[in-house]
């Protein structure tokens, strides 16, 4: 939908020698050659990854045909190429119907399929008028605390300064720091989040174990089943309920927490991650 402007983007980083990505629906892939055109502008601005978004909530709208024409002509390309298929315990439309369809296949034949990176990714919903329910998610990933805080500074649509990159990062104003300008001090953006405990505690445990911090306080207090740790995270934030029982009990583990994040951002800083 940015036209002639996502070539300039991908130019800006290009020149910095930044890597991009985008992550699309592939609504515009109407033919081979219309998507070949848009792709090949794409990669001379410098694109590096396509990431195709499908299942049955995209399929309501973009059909799995377009998708898999923006596939095969990104991989001709030589760009590398990602399908992320929406997943559920319900879903309809799985892995195996996309590696069966004939685009898929002609794919296959033209030796193009072992570039090809399939996800299964679980699908999301924020809004509570949708449920999904999922399998068992492994939670390992984030149980030595979320390490996307801490780490960076993000710039969204908005000109906001963002402190995560998290699926819930606009459902959380605690993750704000403020709207960018060319006065913005970056380093103070990112310094006075040392500041909040919230932050600290989720850099050094997580959501998930957080939340289970929570439960240890208040037995009463009901825990959904979410299918990212990034839901938990938000619910936390959101939550009434839970961050009454957090300001009334955190004291208790507050010297611990703060010295888990001073020993995290030292081993950080010495292994050159922050
Ligand atoms: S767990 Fe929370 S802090 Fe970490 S990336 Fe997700 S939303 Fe951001």
């Amino acid at each position: 939908m940015l036209g002639e402007r996502l070539c300039e983007v991908l130019d800006y980083a290009q020149q910095r020698g930044l890597p991009s990505r985008i992550v699309s629906n592939g609504y515009w892939a109407t033919s081979s050659n219309v998507a070949k055109q848009r792709l090949t502008k794409l990669k001379l601005s410098g694109l590096r990854e396509l990431n195709l978004s499908t299942g049955d909530n995209h399929q309501e709208w973009v059909t799995i045909e377009k998708v898999l024409t923006a596939a095969r002509e990104s991989l001709r390309l030589g760009i590398n190429t990602v399908v992320s298929i929406e997943t559920t315990k319900h879903s309809h439309f799985k892995e195996k119907d996309l590696r069966q369809h004939p685009i898929y296949q002609s794919i296959e034949n033209e030796g193009l399929d072992n570039r090809l990176e399939i996800v299964n990714a679980a699908w999301v919903s924020f809004h509570r008028d949708q449920e999904y329910e999922y399998e068992d998610i492994d939670d390992a990933e984030i149980n030595n605390g979320c390490d996307h805080l801490f780490k960076f500074i993000g710039l969204n649509p908005k000109s906001e300064l963002v402190a995560c990159c998290g699926l819930t990062v606009d459902y959380i104003p605690e993750m704000n720091l403020g709207k960018f300008n060319q006065d913005s001090k970056l380093k103070q953006a990112y310094d006075q989040q040392k500041d909040d405990f919230m932050k600290r505690w989720l850099f050094v445990a997580g959501p998930i174990n957080i939340m289970r911090m929570v439960k240890q306080w208040d037995k009463t207090i009901q825990i959904p089943k979410f299918a990212h740790y990034c839901q938990t995270c938000a619910y936390i934030f959101q939550s009434e309920d839970i961050r009454q029982c957090i300001l009334t009990n955190f004291s208790s583990i507050k010297d611990e927490i703060n010295q888990k994040f001073e020993n995290k951002i030292k081993i950080n800083e010495e292994l050159k991650l922050v």
